[in-house]
């Protein structure tokens, strides 16, 4: 059985952030704990999160940090999270959320974060085709649709354009990404957290290069090849 793991995914909008965490959480078997599909599935329920955070998304801004740390502070405090780990989307996205992540996880730390790194003309080009299943967050694309008819292959849901997939929107979460989370970069390269990986390429290759880092931390980790912490 592959070991679980503590991941974090940084990468800007289009960076194929979501897609590779689905891969991921399939090959270590831990879930996928994305911040913007926990809020999307707020909103699609009517949920008191959901009716404050549509506005905050539909303009593509940044919900608080307190009310984004409870909601992932609660996910990562279940018994699957606990037991064997997770890959972390969307989340931290400020320094200050990182600050609260830590200490959430302390005495445990992350094992590693991965910063998927694509040209931002390649990112913007992959929004515009963006599509993804409003019920389990599947990523298609125009040039990748679900095999019948704009229905998710997972689950049966619908796959739509996101609603804040406009170019406005985009652009907007793209400059708000370089002021508030690219920073975050250096705050984890800081502490010998972070690895950089590139992010062109077909979803397998990038998926190899995100195991191979994750690996290779491992074994700096643990060098004699044994498994690590509990999981
Ligand atoms: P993207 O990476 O394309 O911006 P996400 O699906 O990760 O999309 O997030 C969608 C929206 O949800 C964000 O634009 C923001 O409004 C909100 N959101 C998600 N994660 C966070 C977070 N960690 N902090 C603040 N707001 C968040």
């Amino acid at each position: 059985m592959v070991p679980g793991v503590r991941l974090v995914v940084l990468g800007k909008q289009g960076a194929g952030k979501g897609t590779q965490c689905v891969r991921l959480s399939h090959h270590y078997v831990v879930p996928h704990v994305s911040t913007g599909d926990m809020l999307r599935a707020a909103v699609k329920l009517g949920t008191p999160l959901g009716l404050r955070a549509q506005e905050f998304m539909d303009r593509g801004d940044l919900l608080s940090d307190g009310l984004i740390m409870e909601m992932v502070g609660e996910r990562l405090s279940e018994s699957d999270t606990r037991a064997r780990g997770f890959i972390l989307d969307g989340c931290p996205r400020t320094t200050a959320q990182a600050e609260q992540l830590e200490e959430l996880l302390h005495p445990d730390r992350l094992d590693l974060v991965v910063d998927l790194e694509v040209p931002t003309a390649l990112a913007m080009r992959r929004l515009a085709s963006r599509r993804v299943c409003i019920d389990c967050g599947e990523n298609y694309s125009v040039s990748n649709p679900p095999t019948v008819n704009w229905t998710c292959d997972i689950c049966g849901g619908e796959v739509v354009q996101r609603a804040d997939d406009t170019e406005a929107a985009i652009l907007h979460r793209l400059d708000l990404y370089e002021r508030q989370t690219a920073p975050l970069i250096a705050w984890y390269e800081k502490k010998g957290q972070l690895t950089r990986i590139n992010g062109a390429g077909s979803a397998v290759v990038v998926e190899r290069r995100a195991v191979r880092v994750v690996e290779e931390a491992r074994q700096r980790r643990h060098p004699s090849g044994d498994l690590w912490d509990h999981r």
